[in-house]
């Protein structure tokens, strides 16, 4: 899963990228309006963590525009502006979820795996598929009631394409989901991780589209 994570205090940004990176994400940071702007418009996120007193471009117009676009990502507004009326104006102009600052990174990643689970319409935490399961909140993978070890980017490369079943995941948006921005991207990396995965679970999941990407295909009946 990739966030996109707007914020202008430094700290608070390299706190929130080091404490979201372990669980799964991968986290690109941004600290003006302007040019988180840009990037939501241009590329594909999967979450995107917004704050409102942005330079450039304040938050809400960010996500006024964002959504006069027909953008859909999920967004989750983390602020200090506390008052009721910032909430619903907030909350009405298309944020999905709004935190105030200070607040605790246990509920805010709760909130998070919240957001993706309306996203992609799910109500419970735990992703099944067959008799194989995912859990996004303890990174585990369990495939015939037994624990299997994933390194940290096969998961994130099956977190995707399980929250795609029956849709075709690109190899960009795999490999966005995999590296963040002025990460290095091996030219094959993301065809070992697959290679990993069916070996590690079985070879019929994960199926290749040529030249475009995978995909776990919907069950039969
Ligand atoms: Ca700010």
């Amino acid at each position: 899963m990739r966030i996109l994570l707007v914020e202008d205090d430094a700290m608070l940004g390299e706190t929130l990228q080091s404490a979201l990176e372990p669980q799964g994400y991968t986290v690109d940071w941004l600290t003006d309006g302007q040019q988180a702007l840009h990037a939501i418009s241009d590329q594909h996120f999967d979450l995107v963590i917004l704050d409102l007193g942005l330079p450039r471009l304040d938050g809400m117009t960010v996500l006024q525009n964002v959504r006069n676009k027909g953008i859909q990502t999920p967004v989750l507004i983390l602020t200090a502006r506390d008052t009721i009326a910032d909430r619903v104006k907030g909350l009405d102009t298309g944020a999905d979820d709004y935190l105030l600052k200070p607040f605790d990174l246990a509920e805010l990643n709760a909130r998070l795996r919240a957001l993706t689970r309306r996203a992609h319409g799910r109500a419970n935490s735990q992703i099944v598929y067959g008799s194989l399961s995912l859990d996004p909140q303890s990174q585990q993978v369990f495939y015939q009631q037994q624990e299997v070890s994933l390194h940290r980017r096969e998961f994130m490369v099956l977190h995707q394409l399980l929250e795609h079943v029956g849709k075709v995941v690109t190899r960009q948006q795999l490999e966005q989901s995999l590296y963040g921005w002025g990460e290095d991207i091996e030219s094959n990396a993301l065809e070992v991780h697959i290679h990993h995965l069916r070996k590690k679970l079985y070879p019929e999941l994960i199926k290749t589209i040529r030249g475009v990407g995978y995909i776990i295909q919907e069950q039969q009946p």
